[in-house]
């Protein structure tokens, strides 16, 4: 259900990099960490059948992939990612337990609801 999220507005790839700059500075990556993110029409070879992932370096940094292929997904699947990046994506469910649920909760009503739209496009 979506009832009551605005409508997303077409998310070019340099917005998508404009909302990743913004989640770095609101929730910097754990450990002062490097979070990159790469928007791609095509993901690489491991993980073709996605829309998103979040790889981790041997030093701890984090590279999020982004599938852009849609009006409005790509921001969603980046908030997605995001969440894995500041909760190290370890855990049941693939990383998708109820810490990661809690901090993708918090990111989109901040990114929907708490003006985070808006203020990500100064970024
Ligand atoms: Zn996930």
């Amino acid at each position: 259900m979506t009832d009551g999220l605005p409508i997303q507005p077409y998310a070019n790839p340099a917005r998508i990099r404009q909302v990743h700059r913004w989640l770095v500075d609101t929730w910097p990556p754990p450990g002062g960490h490097v979070s990159r993110l790469r928007v791609v029409l095509k993901m690489p070879k491991d993980y073709e059948g996605c829309v998103g992932v979040t790889v981790w370096n041997d030093t701890g940094g984090t590279m999020i992939w982004c599938r852009h292929d849609g009006p409005s997904s790509t921001l969603d699947t980046l908030l997605h990612e995001y969440a894995h990046v500041i909760t190290d994506g370890a855990g049941i469910c693939g990383g998708h337990g109820n810490k990661f649920y809690l901090k993708l909760g918090e990111i989109e009503r901040a990114f929907h609801y708490q003006g985070g739209m808006d203020a990500s496009k100064t970024f």
